[in-house]
């Protein structure tokens, strides 16, 4: 199997090269050629099997230069259980039609874990497979999540280091914490004065300098990226949704072939791509319904045909939603539109900040995507509804999902049965949690959380728990400016 761009440039490249180089040279993204196909006899084998087996099975279709033993290796280790306490991706049932997959029982108690986990493994290995001799060199600009799941991924990796760099005005305590607090003998944290924009735009411009790439060539190390468009970090993500519809199966929820709906929290149109990749792959879907906060670029697109990033961002509950950018959507216009098009699409988006899908294109989203949001008032409501009606907790993301499975539900009288993709720990974003239910907050986080348990008798994950009393490494209270990142980067090779 070999892996192509999305703005069609000429190269055919097997997945290791894919996924040490993370983005093509011509600014596209890296696709399969095409998409392997799991009959009704792999639907079988696959049900049987554990994660780590299922994991290992589907990767090795789409990952044909890595062997299924290696694979197999690299995901007992990635899910096994002291990582993901009652295994990677749960399925809850709220009624006979309402599942919830959730996602967040990893080391970081968000998604991004899932393939965050097995993603080193699968570079270290290409690095040997592409006969690179240089060493990689991860930078990160994180606004919470991400930068957390990396640094716990990629702690103590063969032959990668990782520096995360993270805007001290922007994260919440819980998540510079849990930054400052990383252990690993290859990990780097800094915090740096201003916002997101700010931490993003120097890594930016390191990214973009030759003197940088130039002493880190002669350190023994390429730089590299662990963002969500890097295809292994992707693939991995596809897994779980065979392995939802395979127990909900064996449970006697669903029957053999019948079709399921699923909706996803979306921020940059990852996790619900791999869904539509699944679907491709011939798991039965009927509707993905791709759920926004008031960030509702991804809702007017599929609803109008129109992408435009020119409007207000928004600061949400669901800070890992607030995205005007969706950057894996090129993947899906480049199989609806093909390379040429998609490509004169990303160039209207970077010159004007906008572009219009043709209706041809437009039906191949139509197909299956159906496009919601939720507004903030409604996001907190429906934390408070589903914990009243279902005694089922959810964080906010999961929230945003939860209210426009219901609102499509409502709109359509779709009675398909309905998965809702459960994105983070309630307790990760505890203080609106709580407020929901109470109306109440505190200063601390930490009061927060051990309210919520309190209200609600539901367990507080115990990498959170265990935060307050964790040894911090790097110190928050020493941010740089971002003009000195570069140098803080160069100082951390001597
Ligand atoms: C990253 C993230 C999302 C968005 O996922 P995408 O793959 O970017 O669409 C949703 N919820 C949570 C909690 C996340 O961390």
């Amino acid at each position: 199997m070999l892996y192509v761009s999305t703005r069609g440039g000429r190269e055919r490249l097997a997945s290791a090269y894919a996924i040490k180089q993370g983005l093509s040279p011509d600014g596209g993204l890296y696709m399969p050629e095409f998409i392997p196909q799991f009959g009704k006899e792999q639907f079988d084998a696959l049900c049987a099997m554990n994660y780590p087996e299922r994991a290992a099975f589907i990767l090795s279709r789409f990952l044909s230069d890595y062997a299924e033993s290696e694979l197999l290796a690299d995901c007992r280790m990635a899910y096994a259980e002291d990582r993901f306490t009652g295994g990677p991706a749960p399925v809850k049932s709220l009624n006979d039609r309402l599942h919830v997959l959730e996602l967040w029982h990893g080391p970081t108690c968000a998604f991004k874990d899932i393939a965050l986990q097995i993603m080193p493994r699968l570079l270290s290995r290409a690095l040997y497979k592409t006969g690179e001799k240089r060493d990689a060199f991860i930078l990160v600009a994180t606004s919470g999540d991400t930068g957390k799941a990396a640094l716990e991924g990629y702690r103590d990796t063969d032959r990668v280091r990782i520096m995360v760099f993270y805007p001290a005005d922007g994260v919440s305590r819980i998540q510079m914490l849990q930054m400052a607090t990383q252990e690993g003998k290859n990990v780097e944290v800094r915090s740096v004065k201003g916002n997101f924009d700010d931490t993003q735009n120097g890594i930016k411009k390191i990214l973009a300098d030759p003197e940088t790439a130039g002493l880190l060539s002669d350190g023994g190390y390429f730089l590299s990226s662990a963002n969500s468009i890097n295809w292994g970090r992707l693939a991995p993500q596809i897994v779980y949704y065979f392995s939802a519809y395979c127990d909900l199966v064996k449970q006697g929820k669903l029957k053999r072939d019948e079709k399921i709906n699923i909706c996803v929290p979306t921020g940059n149109f990852g996790n619900i791509f791999a869904a539509y990749i699944a679907e491709q792959a011939g798991l039965p879907v009927g509707k993905l319904i791709c759920a926004s906060n008031r960030n509702n670029i991804l809702s007017d697109f599929m609803n109008t045909g129109i992408y435009d990033r020119n409007r207000r961002f928004y600061t949400t509950s669901s800070p890992s939603m607030d995205i005007l950018i969706s950057s894996n959507l090129e993947r899906m216009l480049y199989l609806s539109a093909g390379s040429t098009r998609t490509a004169e699409y990303m160039r209207r988006l970077s010159e004007k900040g906008a572009y219009t899908a043709e209706s041809d294109v437009r039906s191949g989203f139509d197909r299956i995507f159906r496009g919601y949001f939720c507004n903030e008032e409604d996001t907190l409501h429906t934390i408070t509804d589903t914990f009243g009606e279902y005694q089922y907790l959810t964080d906010t993301h999961t929230a945003v999902g939860m209210s426009c499975a219901r609102q499509y539900i409502q709109e359509t009288r779709d009675e398909t049965p309905m998965l809702v993709v459960s994105t983070a720990s309630p307790y990760k974003f505890a203080s609106d949690v709580y407020r929901a239910l109470s109306g109440r907050q505190y200063d601390d986080e930490f009061a927060n959380i051990a309210a919520l348990s309190e209200l609600t008798k539901t367990e507080i994950p115990p990498s959170l728990s265990e935060l307050s009393k964790k040894i911090i490494r790097f110190d928050p209270g020493l941010p740089v400016n971002p003009d000195d990142m570069k140098s803080e980067l160069l100082h951390t090779l001597r």
